[in-house]
């Protein structure tokens, strides 16, 4: 049997009204996994604050004092979900051998975490949960979130289809996860960059059982974008193609005013005009093309990601 000291993340914003009957549930799943040994008597779970407005930093201070199986930390002011997560799975792993995040709105299903546990003692160092439908979702949400994993893999990114932040890592990913020093945060990008063996789990997604998303569209569409930007050079390669496009396009403008010149229906200079217009947009947008792909490199450079990770060594095993 693998270490099992289980610690769970939950981030949460103004999340008063729900806190209570989280821990509740929370406390039943921990207990009986206590009891089946499948976990230490170690484990926690661990609230992070993320400079919540309300009393939830005050209510997870008070569970803490009644209960020892819950702990907290808090940060300093609301600095969004993905940063929130960060914190608590860097702060957790001090203390556990293997972190599982979730939402405190339990709308990921409790119940996958004994599977998640299951693939974990199998020998897997990430097992990521995926919704295996979106009954509770408006149709809109659904359309969009959907398109924009599509969309996504369309970028090249590898990322895990409906899969958004209910995962479990252990501690070896996340040491390894620690040197992606990237600020721009999209952790459900950057866990497949890690490597290791991995599996999924599927679950179903419910409905919040109080409060009120934490996500508006505005915020959603932030991190839509900040996945695509924060992962994917596509977009400036995409305006080289346009610059080739429209120089192929040209090509034709010429043949075509050249055509009409020489039937003598043009006014005088149009055909230089015609040309001279197509001609350059084109040229030009090669030109931006190329500086993109030169910032794109850049940008990649910037991030200081790991070129590789070691995860078996046979000489060290040997020792
Ligand atoms: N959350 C957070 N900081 C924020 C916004 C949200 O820590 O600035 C937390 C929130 O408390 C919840 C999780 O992120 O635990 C997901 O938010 P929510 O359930 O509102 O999103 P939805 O399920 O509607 O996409
Ligand atoms: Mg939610």
């Amino acid at each position: 049997m693998k270490n099992n000291i289980l610690y769970l993340v939950v981030p949460c914003y103004n999340e008063e009204e729900v806190l209570k009957e989280t821990t509740k549930r929370l406390k039943e799943k921990f207990n009986k996994l206590i009891k089946n040994k499948i976990i230490s008597n170690k484990s926690k779970v661990m609230y992070v604050n993320d400079g919540s407005k309300d009393k939830t930093w005050d209510l997870i201070q008070e569970i803490h004092e009644k209960e020892t199986l819950f702990t907290g930390i808090t940060l300093s002011r609301n600095r969004g979900h993905q940063n929130a997560l960060l914190a608590g799975l860097m702060t957790a792993k001090k203390y556990a051998d293997v972190v599982i995040s979730m939402d405190a709105d339990l709308q990921d299903d409790i119940n996958a975490i004994d599977e998640m546990l299951e693939k974990y003692q199998q020998g897997c160092d990430i097992v990521y949960g995926v919704r295996s439908a979106r009954k509770t979702d408006t149709f809109f949400k659904r359309f969009t979130a959907e398109g924009f994993y599509k969309f996504m893999k369309f970028l090249g990114v590898d990322c895990v289809y409906n899969h958004a932040d209910y995962r479990l890592t252990s501690k070896r990913v996340l040491d390894e996860f620690e040197n992606y020093k990237e600020v721009n945060l999209f952790l459900r990008g950057m866990f497949p960059l890690v490597g290791f063996k991995s599996d999924v789990v599927y679950y179903e997604r419910a409905e919040r059982f109080a409060g009120e998303s934490k996500y508006p569209l505005k915020k959603m569409l932030n991190f839509a974008w900040d996945g695509i930007t924060s992962f994917s050079v596509k977009p400036l390669r995409f305006i080289c193609t346009l610059g080739f496009l429209i120089l192929l396009v040209s090509i034709g403008i010429m043949i075509y005013s050249l055509v009409r010149h020489l039937q003598g229906n043009t006014v005088s200079g149009w055909t230089f005009l015609s040309i001279s217009i197509w001609f350059i947009g084109g040229l030009q947008m090669i030109s931006v093309g190329i500086i993109g792909e030169y910032i794109g490199k850049m940008y990649n450079e910037t991030k200081h990601r790991p070129r590789f990770i070691v995860s078996e060594n046979l000489e060290e095993k040997n020792g």
